[in-house]
């Protein structure tokens, strides 16, 4: 029986695919804590910047 593999997303090694890893399709926690960690990244860079949509609205209608 062959397993079916997948390379790791974040340091490409061959990583089993089904049940036995909790950790797909990453091959290891580390590597999906490091994943996860530069995903959260990104996001925590867009979010920084405060939104408010009822005041975004307001100055819309004004300008419009
Ligand atoms: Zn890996």
């Amino acid at each position: 029986m062959s397993k079916k593999t997948v390379n790791c997303p974040t340091c490409n090694k061959p990583t089993i695919m089904d049940s036995s890893n909790p950790f797909r399709p990453f091959c290891s926690e580390r590597c999906k804590l490091i994943d996860l960690g530069e995903w959260a990244g990104e996001g925590h860079r867009i979010a920084g910047e405060p939104v408010y949509p009822e005041d975004l609205d307001d100055q819309d209608l004004n300008k419009q």
